[in-house]
């Protein structure tokens, strides 16, 4: 089978996104998934169709800062025998 190099329509990969491109085992969601699993261009723009992909991602990356600058706010749990 020849690599597609053809990146699939913006409209496309919304509707893949948000599931409205057909059933997860359906012909044109196996060939947009084939396409980005080797295509990073594609899931870069995917992720950022996904409002939630991207907030997701600001949130971790958040945490990890507030991890790194927080290193004393861990609280240890009260022994039982105080
Ligand atoms: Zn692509």
């Amino acid at each position: 089978m020849a690599v597609v190099q053809v990146h699939p329509s913006d409209e496309k990969l919304d509707r893949y996104i948000h599931g409205r491109l057909g059933p997860p085992d359906s012909v044109p969601v196996l060939k947009i998934e084939e396409h980005l699993f080797r295509c990073t261009h594609c899931v870069l723009k995917a992720e950022r169709s996904l409002e939630y992909g991207q907030s997701l991602r600001e949130a971790l990356s958040t945490l990890r800062h507030s991890w790194k600058t927080r290193p004393g706010t861990y609280v240890s749990p009260p022994s039982p025998d105080h």
